[in-house]
């Protein structure tokens, strides 16, 4: 079975690429994946699936770093003229851009898999050495970028869907695609979570693509070492006064903003593991002659744990509370993304390996460790609380650039492996008969 899946995935591998190249095309940053949800969401009904969109996926008030009210009509419009499915764009109205498939197969375990959709705010580059540029798929959307491949993610989710969608009846079990809006900036994979979506999952996978040394591609299971975090907007409100008038009416919302980054960035470190601490931008006053009574920041914090990353929370906002009370001011804080760390069952990663090297003849790599901070953690976090596995997956390729780069583009062997990959498990996890 594993060697016709493969041949019949090769089969398909120009249509995977063009796929792709439209979805790099129409680039859309996170919550404004209305035209890629609206496309996904008809291909997986075309497919026999049943479909979730909307405000289904995605719990309202758990969505974290939306864009403003403008911005989303703005895009819808976008969207609509730019070839989204007119029925379901309708769905995805003010950023309820999530979508999630459900093929039911009978009695068996429930396999979720996660994939991202959305680019990054990256002006994508323009010249001749750059092929997206070159063959012509480059962004069209201004100021936005498939710089991470999410492109690539989205297409290997509905090419696994239409395989999957093929063998349907030789599957027992439930199968549940589920592909999350707003990855970058960590905003969006928790409004899943909260919705109850992983509740009876038994195995969730994800995987990210990763830049390979060489020529190769290799596939990695067990990726971790992704940190923790929260990002957190921050305003100090005062009241402003004039400052060689009577100063002492006045409340310093910049002196509380400053207090509060000089002690921020001072927090006793952690012995639990790793951590991180940036207050990034900080905006504060409206005139030399006026007590400032308005100070906005942005900050993160991370951890090489989930309670690392608690603790450094917890700091920051003490902190925030008394340099505000200090001087007299009032706070206020909004979370705009969290994660929490992958953690990878170790009996389902290195199942995953045996299936990818003995079954599928992928290369492996070891994974190491992946630095930055991925959501998909709150759907390893909420599987493996209810008893179930996860594991993450780096499936390594060649790159043009480094990630997040102007300049990045993959190597489109990268569709056939992923699709190749999320079926192997499937029929590893759910299949029956013939192996
Ligand atoms: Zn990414």
């Amino acid at each position: 079975m594993y060697e016709k899946l493969a041949k019949r995935i090769d089969g398909i591998a120009e249509e995977l690429k063009m796929t792709r190249r439209d979805f790099h095309k129409h680039a859309e940053t996170g919550w404004l994946e209305m035209r890629t949800a609206s496309l996904v969401a008809r291909k997986l009904t075309n497919l026999g699936y049943e479909v979730l969109i909307g405000a289904d996926v995605c719990k309202d008030e758990e969505r974290m770093g939306l864009p403003p009210q403008d911005v989303l009509d703005q895009h819808y419009q976008w969207a609509l003229e730019h070839g989204a499915d007119p029925e379901f764009v309708q769905n995805t109205r003010g950023g309820f851009t999530g979508v999630i498939g459900i093929l039911r197969c009978g009695e068996g375990p429930v396999v979720a898999m996660r994939f991202d959709m959305d680019a990054l705010g990256v002006v994508e580059a323009e010249n001749e050495q750059h092929r997206p540029s070159r063959e012509e798929f480059a962004s069209m959307t201004p100021g936005m970028m498939h710089a991470c491949g999410h492109d690539g993610h989205t297409t290997i989710g509905l090419g696994t869907a239409a395989i999957l969608a093929e063998i349907k009846d030789q599957l027992t079990g439930t199968v549940k695609l589920i592909f999350q809006p707003a990855e970058e900036g960590v905003r969006g994979s928790h409004s899943i979570v909260e919705h109850g979506h992983l509740d009876d999952v038994d195995y969730v996978m994800g995987a990210h693509l990763m830049g390979s040394e060489d020529d190769e591609c290799y596939i990695c299971p067990g990726l971790a070492g992704t940190l923790a975090t929260t990002k957190l907007d921050v305003v100090f409100k005062g009241k402003p006064a004039h400052a060689g008038v009577d100063p002492q009416l006045g409340k310093n919302a910049m002196l509380a903003a400053a207090t509060a980054v000089m002690n921020i960035q001072a927090i006793p470190r952690h012995g639990g593991g790793d951590s991180r601490i940036n207050v990034g931008t900080l905006h504060a006053g409206s005139g030399r002659n006026v007590v400032c009574d308005n100070a906005k920041m942005e900050l993160e914090v991370r951890g090489e744990t989930t309670e690392v990353n608690a603790y450094m929370e917890a700091y920051t906002l003490d902190i925030l509370r008394g340099a505000a009370m200090m001087h007299g001011c009032t706070l206020e804080t909004k979370k705009m993304g969290s994660a929490a760390a992958i953690e990878c069952t170790p009996a389902f990663t290195e199942h995953i390996k045996k299936v990818c090297t003995e079954k599928l003849h992928m290369k492996y790599q070891n994974p190491g460790d992946m630095g930055g901070s991925e959501d998909f953690a709150y759907m390893t976090k909420r599987v493996i609380e209810k008893g179930g596995q996860a594991c993450f997956t780096g499936i390594r390729i060649p790159c043009s650039a480094p990630f997040h780069n102007s300049g990045f583009d993959f190597d489109e062997r990268a569709l056939t492996m992923g699709v190749k990959f999320y079926t192997g498990m499937v029929w590893d996890l759910l299949g029956k008969g013939e192996n």
